[in-house]
């Protein structure tokens, strides 16, 4: 876990990380709820954390989009780390 942390602080993102388990991975109004423990869903979960807490619920598709992207960004930077 403090890996994680420390890999998003490189993007500047500091989430209040509140975990909670469900069939499928997906961020809810401040909740990450993980089906499985794969950190790399773990860390683009985190991202849509820092999102929600910076801007709060995205208003549109292309915000979500945006939204999306980014976090889909920092987990690949994440699975290529060590490479
Ligand atoms: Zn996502």
């Amino acid at each position: 876990m403090k890996e994680i942390l420390v890999f998003l602080a490189l993007f500047h993102c500091h989430p209040e990380l509140r975990i909670a388990h469900d069939t499928w991975t997906h961020f809810d109004r401040g909740v990450i709820y993980l089906s499985n423990d794969d950190p790399a869903r773990l860390v683009h979960e985190a991202v849509h954390a820092c999102q929600y807490a910076r801007y709060g619920s995205a208003k549109s598709a292309e915000e979500w989009s945006r939204r999306e992207r980014e976090a889909h960004k920092v987990e690949i930077a994440w699975k290529m780390r060590d490479s």
